[in-house]
């Protein structure tokens, strides 16, 4: 018996919902497979659609999902570079 699966979705052919942080792509049926971000991250890769039993396979890499509070180790490293830029101002 095959597994059910409808198709093999690229991640960037489907649509993020960034206010419900799940990705989303069409299903035949009307309704449209859905699989969240949190999901993604654990390493899940089927996406499910609520009103029939098709599922589709995501494919993707770690390091296509958005970010999650990386921005906050940015802005330090950011800071110390403008903290060294201000003491060779001061040198010269
Ligand atoms: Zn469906």
């Amino acid at each position: 018996m095959a597994e059910p699966f409808y198709d093999e979705i690229e991640i960037e052919d489907m649509t993020y919902d960034a206010t419900l942080q799940i990705y989303h792509y069409p299903c035949p049926c009307g309704d449209r497979f859905e699989i969240s971000l949190a999901d993604l991250r654990d390493g899940e890769d089927v996406g499910v659609c609520p009103s029939c039993s098709l599922m589709i396979r995501v494919v993707f890499e770690a390091e296509d999902l958005p970010k999650e509070k990386e921005e906050d180790k940015e802005e330090v490293v950011e800071g110390e570079q403008m903290e060294v830029a201000k003491e060779v101002a001061v040198a010269a």
